[in-house]
């Protein structure tokens, strides 16, 4: 010991290369590999996809060429209620199943082009250590769209207008069947359940929009935890610190009450240890590529992670202090609105608080504001926010959570 004190007592630049090498070992190997991949993501992501509304005949185009050269193979699982063929795409023969399923509501896509990045990784890079030691440590078990009837549309439910994933017992829709024996059949020791969440959730007590939230999902009413959802906090941890390297304030959790319907938490009940990934909004990014790219970056530097066994060390404290998704934010805020009700009372100074949402009519995207609220908004944020400088908003015309034309928006905004 005290050779070895003096030894770098006299020689202060190999004390600083050593301590240097065994940090850079020990604690940054992971977010090194993250930094890697997110570096260098624009050469290695599926360069076709530009947008998150696609269905499930493009889906399988993209997926074509790596069934054919064989960096993944393809089966059948069944279909869907209108027909559509579910399919399960397996990467590596390891001895360690992780299961990933993707797109159970229709309109919930972004993870769903993430896995396509992450096939498309593998097909360019087979050398690469993250790409080997998936192959050889792990068995990927991939259902990259488990709604094509939903996705058809764009909507949240199946073909029979059902959220399956509020059908993991009645399981009365032929999509969560799948899903329940697939998980069965392979019985995988770590599952990643990928949605999108409302874009306009914030995080904890700030004004920050929820780009991602996390969640081990509770097994039971008292969410205590077991082993298998201790290992889920584990997966989730080494992902939060992924995503804390990027977005740090814009991490978020999930909200943790247990839901017997659900297949989150149904599948963590079964044994599989399980983390849900929901990708919420980040500014002037609709088609959510940023999230789509934050998903590739902290599935694959967590799957690596796994194949690696890295993961036992994740500590579980960089899950549990995430922020729960709190309030919501606007998508457009209106301050400085003049609101008149009648000639007997005066107008008065608010703000108005507005949400845009989009439906597909006749294969079309057809947009619609409405107005979610109007008074003191000044808690609440927005990805837009306008100045109406005394516009005035009139009682007699507009409504709580009513639809505002376009016309009558512009005019409050630009009086
Ligand atoms: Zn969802």
């Amino acid at each position: 010991m005290k050779r070895s004190r003096n030894l770098f007592v006299e020689n202060p630049p190999l004390f600083f290369l050593l301590t240097t090498i065994t940090f850079i070992m020990t604690t940054h190997a992971q977010p090194q590999i993250a930094r890697e991949l997110f570096d260098r993501y624009d050469k290695d992501k599926h360069e076709s996809i530009t947008s998150r509304r696609f269905t499930q005949s493009q889906l399988l185009e993209w997926l074509k060429p790596y069934v054919e050269k064989n960096v993944v193979a393809a089966e059948s699982l069944g279909t869907s209620a209108e027909g559509r063929t579910i399919s399960l795409y397996t990467f590596g023969a390891g001895p360690t199943k992780v299961f990933l399923w993707s797109q159970m509501h229709g309109d919930e896509a972004t993870a769903t082009m993430a896995l396509v990045d992450m096939f498309n990784f593998f097909s360019k890079n087979p050398d690469h250590a993250a790409a080997r030691a998936l192959r050889e440590k792990l068995t990927l078990l991939v259902i990259p769209m488990l709604n094509p009837d939903g996705a058809e549309r764009f909507t949240r439910r199946t073909g029979q207008l059902i959220d399956m994933n509020r059908d993991a017992l009645a399981l009365v829709t032929p999509e969560a069947k799948i899903l329940k024996a697939t998980r069965e059949r392979f019985q995988p020791e770590f599952g990643f359940n990928l949605h999108d969440q409302d874009p306009r959730y914030t995080v904890g007590a700030t004004k920050n929009i929820s780009a991602i939230a996390l969640l081990a999902p509770a097994t039971n009413e008292e969410r205590s935890d077991n082993a298998v959802r201790l290992r889920a906090k584990k997966v989730a941890a080494s992902l939060a610190e992924v995503m804390r390297q990027f977005i740090p304030a814009h991490l978020a959790k999930w909200d943790d009450a247990f839901e017997p319907r659900a297949f989150g938490d149904n599948i963590q009940k079964w044994g599989t240890s399980t983390v849900l990934i929901e990708s919420g909004g980040w500014l002037n990014d609709p088609d959510k590529m940023f999230l789509r790219k934050l998903n590739y970056v902290g599935l694959l530097t967590t799957l690596y992670a796994i194949a690696t066994e890295t993961i036992d060390d994740a500590d579980i404290q960089a899950y549990e202090q995430i922020p729960f998704n709190t309030k919501y934010a606007f998508d457009l805020l209106i301050r400085n609105a003049q609101l008149k009700m009648n000639d007997r009372v005066p107008a008065v100074r608010v703000d108005v608080g507005v949400n845009f949402e989009e439906m597909m009519m006749n294969g079309a995207v057809q947009r619609s504001a409405r107005i979610m609220d109007v008074g003191d908004l000044s808690i609440y944020t927005a990805y837009e926010v306008r100045d109406a400088k005394g516009g005035v908003i009139d009682t007699a015309k507009v409504g709580i959570e009513r639809v505002i034309s376009f016309d009558d928006l512009n005019r409050l905004i630009n009086p």
